[in-house]
């Protein structure tokens, strides 16, 4: 079991397998002038195969794959397929933006994933446009209806409010009512292009449901990775769920490091702590040493996060695209 200075159990790592992204989020990605990472600067997946077993001895049971857009890197099933027969590790899971879900669903499956998160903040094309700079919606809503025929994968559904009237949140939530999904709203992060919008709680959001479906009834069942608190709402199949870094702060609980495309072993979402592993890898170090670099990486795990705090020295300067989420 991995244990951190303040006594948490880290037993979950989120892979970044890249910086580049077929959407262009307003509050994740510049729409231009992104110099993406070079070839030789990315983990192989041999490297992140080995990295991955590195903390399943160490105690990490749960992986997530994340990006930029994982399912734009070649042959990612591949990666997945391999990760999933990891000795330790239990659970294999993919965050994606969905423009190729149709396409790789049925490979997913093949490969065994255990569940999909995707990220969706509209149902309406134009607003869908605006917000990613691309027209996608169509396709996304395609590999959305094929994920459904896919009991085994569990899906959900992730929506960061952006703090904008024309964002119907209730249609989103509404996936939830007319879908066997669970709907999670993510409160936005002052990080990168996030920290130009407005921000809107996860209290805001309730006041809006209550107002719509009646009381939100808490659900006290972990339903994956940490920090979601569900709730259910009567006539709705699926739960509602908040992430709330901001207005409910997890970090005591906070079980995940992340592994950056770029290699970097990254222990808290805000700051710019911790060691590279493909430096460590490629310098001919042995799976021991490597394994010492992560332990001493999460001896400095900070304790918290200071979004909240007005003038803070340390913090991240990459964005979402470059970290994963
Ligand atoms: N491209 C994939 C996707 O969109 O699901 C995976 C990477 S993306 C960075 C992961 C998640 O981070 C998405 O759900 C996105 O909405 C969210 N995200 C990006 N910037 C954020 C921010 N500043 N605050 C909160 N969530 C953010
Ligand atoms: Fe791409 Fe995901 Fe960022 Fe949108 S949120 S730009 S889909 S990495």
């Amino acid at each position: 079991m991995m244990m951190d200075a303040f006594n948490r159990k880290i037993d979950y790592l989120r892979i970044s397998v890249t910086d580049r992204c077929d959407l262009r989020c307003k509050y994740c990605m510049p729409n231009s002038g992104v110099q993406p990472l070079a070839g030789q600067e990315i983990l192989s997946y041999e490297e992140i195969l080995r990295i991955a077993e590195c903390f399943a001895r160490l105690g990490v049971s749960r992986i997530k794959i994340t990006g930029g857009e994982p399912l734009v890197r070649r042959n990612v099933i591949d990666l997945i397929f391999k990760l999933k027969r990891v000795q330790g590790i239990e659970k294999v899971t993919l965050t994606t933006n969905g423009t190729h879900l149709a396409e790789f669903i049925d490979g997913l499956s093949e490969a065994k994933i255990d569940a999909i998160n995707l990220s969706l903040d509209t149902l309406n094309p134009e607003l869908y446009q605006k917000i990613t700079r691309r027209n996608a919606l169509p396709k996304v809503l395609e590999g959305f209806q094929k994920a459904l025929d896919y009991p085994n994968i569990k899906l959900k559904i992730n929506c960061v409010p952006l703090g904008i009237p024309e964002q119907n949140l209730l249609e989103i939530a509404e996936l939830a009512k007319n879908h066997p999904v669970h709907v999670r709203f993510i409160e936005m992060m002052p990080i990168g292009l996030g920290r130009n919008f407005p921000f809107k709680s996860e209290t805001d959001i309730m006041q809006e449901l209550e107002q719509a479906y009646g009381s939100l009834e808490p659900f006290n069942e972990v339903l994956g990775n940490g920090p979601c608190r569900y709730y259910s709402l009567s006539a709705f199949q699926g739960k509602i769920g908040f992430i709330s870094a901001m207005s409910h702060k997890f970090c005591d609980s906070c079980n995940r490091v992340r592994l950056l495309a770029n290699g970097k072993l990254k222990t808290c979402l805000q700051f710019d702590h911790g060691v590279n592993l493909k430096d460590i890898i490629r310098s001919g170090s042995s799976n021991q040493e490597l394994e010492a670099m992560i332990k001493q990486a999460l001896e400095s795990k900070p304790r918290e996060h200071h979004f909240t705090k007005k003038f803070i020295t340390e913090t991240e300067t990459k964005s979402m695209f470059q970290i994963g989420g």
